[in-house]
């Protein structure tokens, strides 16, 4: 790991949404330099050595079965692995900096004097929709875009806010909180008929697309069995999708 002598630095690397063409030209490069590459479960994975032929390959992500690796533990792998030397890549899937902890993981490094640099990626809060045939404004419809996350139950002061918005909703981390984002939309009066999509596995062969209304995207959704990874998209936009396989000349 110790080729170069003095220290090594870290590249905090958006990986996007999982296919490897999406993956930007300074991506790659920092791959291909990389002594070091820690990578996460939504990173693109099945590429990763070809694109990254001289690393040390740690997966720190969650793979069934198997916990990840604790934030302030990779935290400390980054900055090891740098201060003895190594290029380190942290690749991550869509952008570092959205819902990604990567805001931690820079300040771990800057804390620890480790030269560090952010390549940002290709975000799932857009791309996926996009995978979908759903832009996420339009003129007439949309001018206005809000990315939230699903992981943790919203407030119902947040709920108040997120239904008088109008534009369009995006949510990552949503399936589980799927229920409770809808009934509180509800209850502050948003329309039940809003149109509403569920983007699972972008850009995956599995890639799946739910659509539905406010009032029945729930139970539409179990029916489906949906499953996470997937984004929801919440708006007038969502009567726009249709079968937008990427196409790459
Ligand atoms: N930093 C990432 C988001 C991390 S949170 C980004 O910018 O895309 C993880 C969530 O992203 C997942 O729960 C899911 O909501 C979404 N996601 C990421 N990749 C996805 C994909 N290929 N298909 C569907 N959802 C995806």
């Amino acid at each position: 790991m110790n080729k170069t002598k003095g220290a090594g630095r870290v590249y905090l690397v958006g990986g996007g949404p999982g296919r490897v063409e999406l993956l930007t030209i300074a991506a790659a490069r920092a791959l291909l330099v990389a002594d070091v590459v820690l990578y996460d479960r939504l990173a693109p994975r099945d590429e990763l050595a070809e694109l990254a032929p001289n690393a040390l390959l740690i997966d720190v992500g969650k793979t069934p079965g198997r916990h990840p690796v604790e934030q302030g533990e990779i935290n400390r792998m980054l900055v090891r692995h740098a201060l003895g030397g190594a290029t380190v890549v942290r690749l991550k899937g869509g952008d570092p900096y959205v819902f990604g902890r990567g805001g931690e993981e820079v300040l771990a490094c800057r804390e620890a004097g480790v030269q560090v640099s952010v390549i940002p990626g290709v975000s799932s809060a857009v791309s996926v929709p996009a995978a979908a045939g759903i832009p996420l404004t339009q003129r007439g419809m949309s001018h206005l875009f809000t990315v939230v996350s699903g992981h943790a139950p919203l407030t119902d002061a947040e709920h108040e806010h997120l239904a008088g918005l109008g534009g369009t909703i995006v949510v990552l981390m949503g399936v589980g909180t799927l229920p409770t984002l809808c009934s509180g939309l509800l209850r502050f009066g948003m329309s039940a008929d809003t149109p509403v999509a569920i983007v699972e596995r972008g850009y995956d062969d599995a890639q799946r697309t739910t659509t539905s209304v406010l009032r029945d995207i729930t139970a539409d959704a179990a029916k489906a069995g949906v499953t996470s990874p997937a984004v929801i998209v919440i708006g007038e936009v969502v009567t726009l999708a249709h079968d937008a396989n990427l196409a790459i000349a």
